[in-house]
């Protein structure tokens, strides 16, 4: 695993992309690293892999700074739900932010971009699947959200992130999300994981959020 998942996971967004009709280069890999170490994570580096993703601030507060001072061209996307009292933390330390789903956190993103003078790059959760227990907007209100984001709050919205339900066809929520997106003039969709990204890539994935098939499955898992 690591390097060697990581050549791996690359060759095949090639395929999909090639397959597609796209360019390899339009889709950017988010080397999902939550829960691994540093000995982990550091040979992925060094394969020249440089956006990773975790789901939690505080993990991401310590283990990253370190690396960032080695390697200050890194990426760190945060791919979890955020809190809104961890807000001034998330805008501080990552450069992307993929789980904007309500109009508080919104806001207080926006105060913390302001405040900071940060501006990480900015997606929309929409809870694709419609599922009680996930996270993100509901997709019949992703448009009046991407909305209130824009205008009411000033953001710059790079695009939407969604994560379909687990024990269906994937195609389907892939393409619903770029119909949102496409909609309201948003080019960025993140989606497509371990199980899923060359079908994402197929719908038009421009961040895929890969982390067991580059290094091996979770404790717990
Ligand atoms: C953990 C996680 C991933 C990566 O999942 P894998 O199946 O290990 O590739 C992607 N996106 C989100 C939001 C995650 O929490």
């Amino acid at each position: 695993m690591g390097h060697d998942g990581l050549a791996r996971v690359k060759r095949e967004i090639e395929e999909a992309a090639r397959a597609a009709g796209r360019d390899a280069a339009s889709v950017t890999l988010i080397a999902v690293s939550k829960t691994f170490a540093e000995a982990d994570i550091v040979p992925v580096i060094a394969a020249g892999q440089r956006h990773f993703g975790e789901n939690r601030v505080q993990e991401a507060k310590g283990k990253w700074p370190g690396l960032r001072r080695q390697w200050p061209d890194l990426r760190l996307h945060l791919i979890g739900p955020l809190q809104t009292n961890k807000t001034a933390e998330a805008v501080a330390l990552f450069d992307a932010i993929h789980s904007i789903d309500r109009p508080k956190l919104a806001a207080m993103v926006a105060r913390e971009i302001e405040a900071q003078n940060r501006r990480p790059q900015l997606f929309i959760q929409v809870n694709i699947g419609r599922e009680a227990q996930k996270a993100g907007v509901d997709p019949d209100s992703a448009d009046g959200f991407i909305a209130l984001c824009r205008e009411g709050h000033g953001l710059t919205i790079a695009g939407l992130m969604c994560i379909p339900p687990a024990d269906a066809d994937p195609r389907p929520h892939f393409e619903e999300l770029a119909r949102i997106a496409r909609r309201s003039g948003l080019t960025g969709l993140s989606m497509g994981m371990s199980g899923d990204f060359p079908a994402a890539i197929a719908a038009g994935a421009t961040h895929v959020r890969v982390g067991s098939a580059i290094f091996g499955a979770r404790p717990g898992h």
